[in-house]
């Protein structure tokens, strides 16, 4: 199970509403399967199907959460008009050792799913919106 406070979850909302179009992406840190800090990052493919970091950023973030004494628990992206589910090339390029978060922003309400993966592959778990 992850748990996210449902503050960040707006927060998570409104950079991805903003990015539409395109897809929007960012990390989740915090400790355990606690989420405790949400940082937007630019989507370099500029792409409504597709995202990829932008390198500085990546080891930007790294260094701040290191100074925050937190982790890199998790990644978080949206898919506009589809479904929250990993694709096959989500599937393929995403870090296993990081929860992954799939929001499709423009729906009512936003779809949120979370996986994890584990025995070689990706599976749904629970995402705990706290109050
Ligand atoms: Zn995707």
């Amino acid at each position: 199970m992850i748990a996210i406070p449902r503050d960040l979850v707006e927060k998570i909302l409104s950079h991805l509403n903003r990015e539409l179009p395109n897809e929007g992406c960012g990390y989740l840190a915090g400790s355990g399967s606690r989420i405790t800090h949400f940082f937007p990052m630019t989507n370099a493919d500029h792409s409504p199907i597709h995202f990829s970091f932008v390198p500085t950023e990546q080891f930007e973030i790294s260094r701040t959460v290191r100074t925050l004494g937190i982790t890199l628990i998790g990644v978080v992206h949206s898919h506009p008009g589809g479904s929250a589910i990993l694709s096959a090339k989500d599937c393929d390029l995403a870090d296993p050792s990081l929860f992954q978060i799939v929001i499709v922003p423009d729906s009512q309400p936003a779809q949120i799913e979370g996986f994890c993966f584990a025995d070689h592959s990706w599976h749904l778990v629970e995402i705990a919106i706290l109050d």
